[in-house]
């Protein structure tokens, strides 16, 4: 199962986060995801729900997903979102964005010193 080792990382990866920083709450993970990722994120965002359910640190903690648009690059100097055809030469362009899924921020809420 591929989205639940996704979601477990960003579960992983957030409760790090909050520790390291002394927080009290999770509030919110934001997390890019590559259209060329494989990935459903709605599927992502359930199962990141389930893991999290007993951890008193995410009660209130959202799982923010946005997709992003794949970009290529070929040999011939073309880049662009074409996946399958480079549109200049006909070869196979390289995927340099899209494959990614990134935390790109993570909202937390810390504790009055
Ligand atoms: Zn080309």
């Amino acid at each position: 199962m591929h989205e639940y080792t996704i979601a477990y990382d960003l579960y992983a990866t957030a409760k790090k986060a909050a520790i390291d920083n002394h927080a009290e709450k999770v509030k919110k993970i934001n997390v890019d995801v590559g259209k060329m990722a494989m990935v459903n994120p709605d599927q992502v965002i359930f199962l990141f729900d389930t893991i999290k359910e007993d951890d008193p640190l995410f009660t209130t903690a959202v799982l923010e997903c946005h997709e992003i648009d794949p970009v290529t690059a070929c040999t011939c100097g073309y880049e662009g979102s074409e996946i399958y055809v480079c549109p200049r030469c006909g070869a196979l362009p390289q995927l340099v964005k899209g494959r990614e899924i990134v935390v790109t921020n993570i909202e937390i809420e810390v504790e009055d010193a």
